[in-house]
């Protein structure tokens, strides 16, 4: 079976399109850095700008309703448009863009409105705010708290580990509603709108690099439409966030700079005359990596076109997470194996190969572990949706199988 895509002269002449207008409008030193977390004030600011300017284009969220700021375009030409983000560096949008499956399965016309669309054209920027310091893998634990005033709720709580870069003016999660229901039946899901009086935010200083952060909430005035779904329906709404976080969505260009590097490095750098490749030990580390990674490739893409497709998924996103988790961590000792103490230099080492791009990925495939369900949560995912589980369990509603507009 041949796993290429291929695509027709008006795909290819839209790519040009694309590949033309990101050359004469993003300078070479405003492209991504290699650490992507390593954005100056300046650099924000332009990709800020950019993204609206992307996003009027419809090529920020390509399959997104026009009517609420998206591109109303195919899977095909997303992949195309992330097939060229990624050849011209760009930086990635600073939304969290969970939410807007989320908002579109959950949301009333009025919500998509006014909370979606600046969202999906880029003016404003949305934080997920999940994890409490008691409740991350089980996340039905969490203990902030939701207490109406008139048409408002007041809610007090902490959060944490909460990643985005810079401003946000919206953060959406689950909050306790009724204290007295029983778990899972005694939440709601909260638009928190910051800044507001009440709210602080406190940066975490994490080896993964600074995109983290603390939230407090004492006593935050939340206005009532900032409620998703009803005041007990929190935890279905939480479910579909999850159902796309933990790769239901699935990618729909999934590129692996660091394999490329990494087959570069092998296939380039020479020891006593001769390329490392042809150490037979390290040729089938490499090829390890290789086939780790083209794994995993194709279980995003899968992913992506049985989403678009609207087929009816079960284990299959959790199966794309985990194995993206546990392969990107296997590669990196592969990357220590084939390249040794360079894999370790940081960004700043004038030694460093590819620009220190190894380096980031040694700590990137650790912490990346973690967020959006850890590797045993995702297979306990998979064993509850194959039915060998003591409990079993469904895929939640997404916009791919509830057949709203806009996958
Ligand atoms: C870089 C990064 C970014 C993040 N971004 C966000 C964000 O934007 N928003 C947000 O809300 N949160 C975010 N998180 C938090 C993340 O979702 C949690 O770290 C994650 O859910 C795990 O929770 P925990 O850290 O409390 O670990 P715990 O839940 O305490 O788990 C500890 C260990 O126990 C294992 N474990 C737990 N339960 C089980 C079980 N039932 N069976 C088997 N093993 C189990 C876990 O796999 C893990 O190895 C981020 C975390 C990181 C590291």
């Amino acid at each position: 079976m041949d796993f290429k895509l291929s695509y027709s002269t008006e795909q290819e002449e839209f790519r040009k399109e694309v590949r033309d207008w990101l050359q004469a409008n993003i300078p070479e030193d405003m492209r991504s850095p290699v650490d992507r977390l390593d954005l100056t004030d300046e650099l924000y600011k332009f990709w800020r700008d950019m993204h609206m300017q992307l996003a009027a284009k419809g090529w920020l969220f390509p399959t997104y309703p026009t009517e609420y700021g998206g591109g109303g375009l195919s899977g095909e030409y997303e992949t195309i448009i992330l097939e060229e983000f990624e050849r011209a560096r760009v930086v990635r949008t600073f939304t969290n863009s969970y939410i807007f499956p989320t908002l579109l399965v959950w949301g009333t016309e009025e919500q998509k409105q006014k909370f979606l669309k600046p969202l999906l054209t880029a003016e404003k920027i949305a934080f997920q705010n999940f994890t409490e310091p008691n409740a991350g893998s089980d996340l039905a634990s969490l203990q902030s708290k939701a207490v109406r005033d008139g048409d408002d709720w007041i809610i007090t709580g902490q959060k944490t580990f909460i990643s985005g870069h810079g401003d946000v003016d919206l953060l959406f999660g689950p909050i306790v509603t009724d204290e007295d229901a029983p778990r899972h039946r005694n939440l709601g899901y909260f638009l928190v709108p910051s800044p507001s009086p009440g709210l602080e935010l406190q940066r975490l200083n994490l080896l993964t690099g600074h995109d983290q952060s603390f939230i407090f909430m004492d006593n935050v005035r939340v206005p009532g439409d900032h409620l998703i779904g009803d005041d007990h329906q929190g935890w279905q709404v939480t479910q579909t966030t999850l159902e796309i976080e933990h790769g239901g969505r699935g990618i729909a260009f999934p590129r692996d700079e660091a394999l490329e590097n990494l087959m570069e490095y092998a296939n380039k750098t020479t020891r006593n005359g001769k390329p490392l490749s042809a150490d037979p030990v390290l040729a089938q580390t490499a090829m390890d990596a290789y086939i780790d990674s083209h794994t995993s490739t194709l279980f995003a893409q899968r992913n992506f076109w049985m989403y678009q497709a609207r087929q009816e998924m079960t284990y299959h996103g959790s199966q794309n997470s985990m194995f993206l988790k546990e392969f990107r961590i296997r590669n990196a000792d592969r990357a220590r194996d084939i390249m040794g103490m360079y894999s370790l230099l940081g960004v700043q080492e004038p030694r460093a190969p590819f620009g220190g791009q190894p380096e980031v990925y040694q700590r990137s495939s650790l912490t990346g572990a973690h967020p959006g369900g850890t590797v045993e949560i995702q297979k306990v995912i998979m064993a509850r949706r194959m039915g060998i589980s003591r409990t079993r369990e469904r895929a939640a509603a997404t916009p791919s199988t509830t057949g709203v507009s806009g996958v």
